[in-house]
């Protein structure tokens, strides 16, 4: 054989090596433009810490969770990294694959004194767009045809305030807006913000009827298919299971019982079937945040027979809901993630009945304590408010106005905030001989675990830790001025005309929230890897072949992912 043979016969093998190799990837790759998967579904329990699925696992059955758990790759340890656990800033994290330092979302609600010094704005509201399709018992007071009971000005929503881009935005981008992206929740912020700025639709409830409505940022009426299932009798049927028929009261009575998940799951069937979701040759997405948990966590914690009663409920109804999937979409077209907004803390007083340091911190104290004290160094004899009403851990914001008529600048002002805010904490103790609450086994010492002010989050001026980069990605700015706050663990404000618990803080239990993927992509089994939810957007947009999500920090979890050839298979 001369050499030009030997080359020839050298590049004919190298050919017939790779070509099946190749054929068969181009035909099984996994990528948004031709449709595989069809179907992009990211489940998100409002308030579900991580926990959860390992206490209740031997009583799961079917395939609700077990799809996750025993069919899945599931990441059993997965924490925020940042300190803002609460619905918008974790329903925004979700979506973008960033913190609140790439996303813009750091609470429910602030101060902006660019839109009004009145009162708080939520994270999605946008007086430039109304609600559709609200039912007539729910005009609000500021439209013609409001009843006399209407109390609220009721505004329309947008994603205004999100400053990064999707998962859901990115595959609108990469297929020129024929991938169709929608969301889903009882409320507002956790429809919107997980799907994104170019989303087809989100959907979530008028409180009081329990319709879904939507806002005219993303259409003028309600499709028929919304229209029909507003008026079909399903919202009676859910009343009728949560035992509160003829409520007017639906977010409140019908939401915290498990008949809000079958609720909104049927919802999207309804969507899925309507919009004809997966079948447009790219792949579509849907974000059903489900809100149920977190309505009825505050209330009796995350340790009642009811919350248990809840999540075996709930495991039921997904169960349902993906033998539907497997029936119209297809189970192997789809792609299903399982994650939560955050976690949630024991009730402080059963916390403090097994030895914890946990405790109550009245707040409304500390504001009248603080303003004492700075009227005293500022404006001796006056009352002036020097901070922002409603406090909502873990910021409080300064009334800058105040501060600026005693010539202080912003940095001052918080460094003074600051400072005090340590010692008026700590004075919420009991007194020493005052009565201990006989459940706790320690005297309750309510504590700062650190004070940042805005301006040293701004300049990156935190700890060079891991605390420090929690802080760092908490950070974001509506023109006010702050400090951030975090009390010790396990220990949260007093809120006692609710009572129960909440999630703000930068501890584990707030931060710790499932991962869990199913699909053709991914290798089953269970993964304990230390993991984000901002690894959710970067692993689905890295399979979908598409860009991660513009303000993304996720880490493509390759570990979970089938080598590429096996992919489709
Ligand atoms: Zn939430």
């Amino acid at each position: 054989m001369n050499p030009w043979h030997r080359s020839l016969a050298r590049l004919l093998a190298v050919c017939f090596a790779v070509l099946p190799t190749f054929l068969f990837s181009a035909q099984a790759e996994a990528q948004a433009y031709v449709g595989q998967p069809k179907l992009i579904v990211i489940v998100v329990i409002d308030q579900f810490r991580g926990d959860y699925l390992n206490r209740d696992y031997a009583k799961f059955k079917g395939r609700g969770f077990k799809l996750f758990t025993d069919q899945g790759a599931w990441f059993t340890d997965c924490y925020y990294d940042y300190a803002n656990t609460k619905t918008a800033p974790g329903h925004a994290t979700i979506g973008t694959g960033a913190y609140s330092d790439g996303h813009g979302i750091e609470s429910n609600e602030w101060w902006d004194a660019s839109r009004s010094d009145m009162a708080k704005v939520s994270s999605v509201e946008d007086e430039r767009y109304q609600l559709v399709d609200v039912p007539t018992t729910s005009i609000p007071a500021n439209l013609p045809g409001a009843p006399p009971t209407a109390l609220k000005y009721l505004i329309g929503s947008s994603p205004r305030n999100l400053r990064a881009t999707t998962l859901g935005d990115e595959l609108r981008l990469a297929t020129q807006g024929r991938a169709r992206v929608y969301g889903i929740s009882l409320k507002d912020r956790a429809a919107i913000l997980p799907a994104g700025q170019s989303a087809n639709g989100a959907f979530w409830i008028d409180n009081l009827s329990g319709q879904f409505t939507t806002s005219s940022y993303y259409m003028e009426h309600l499709p028929e298919w919304a229209k029909a299932f507003n008026t079909g009798g399903r919202i009676e049927q859910a009343k009728k299971e949560a035992n509160a028929e003829g409520t007017t009261l639906f977010y409140d009575l019908v939401g915290r019982t498990p008949a809000a998940n079958s609720y909104e799951l049927d919802f999207a069937k309804a969507l899925i079937t309507g919009e004809k979701l997966g079948q447009s040759g790219v792949t579509d997405l849907v974000t059903i945040s489900l809100s149920a948990n977190d309505i009825q966590g505050h209330q009796l914690g995350p340790d009642s027979d009811s919350q248990e009663q809840m999540i075996l409920s709930l495991d039921r109804d997904l169960d349902s809901f993906f033998a539907w999937l497997d029936q119209t979409v297809g189970l192997k077209n789809t792609w299903i993630a399982l994650t939560a907004d955050h976690g949630i803390s024991p009730i402080p007083a059963d916390a403090a009945k097994l030895g914890i340091d946990s405790g109550l911190v009245n707040i409304g104290a500390v504001y009248d304590e603080l303003n004492r004290a700075l009227n005293l160094r500022y404006s001796p004899g006056q009352d002036v408010e020097y901070m922002m009403a409603g406090p909502e851990l873990p910021y409080l914001v300064l009334n800058k106005h105040a501060f600026e008529k005693v010539h202080l600048e912003e940095k001052a002002a918080e460094d003074a905030v600051a400072a005090l805010l340590p010692e008026l904490v700590a004075s919420q103790a009991p007194k020493p001989d005052g009565e201990v609450p006989v459940q706790h086994r320690l005297r309750p010492a309510p504590q700062v675990a650190g004070v940042y002010t805005r301006l040293q989050l701004a300049y990156g001026e935190v700890p060079p830790t891991e605390w420090g980069r929690e802080l760092a990605h908490s950070y974001a700015y509506h023109g006010n001025w702050y400090v951030m706050l975090a009390l010790g663990a396990y220990q949260m404000e007093d809120n006692r005309s609710t009572g129960g618990t909440t999630h703000f803080s930068p501890w584990s239990y707030d931060r710790h929230v499932p991962l869990a993927f199913y699909g053709m992509p991914f290798v089953p089994g269970e993964y304990h890897e230390r993991v984000a939810p901002v690894d959710l957007a970067a692993t689905f947009a890295s399979l979908a072949g598409v860009n991660q999500p513009s303000a993304s920090i996720g880490r493509v979890l390759t570990e979970a992912i089938k080598p590429n050839r096996l992919i489709g298979q």
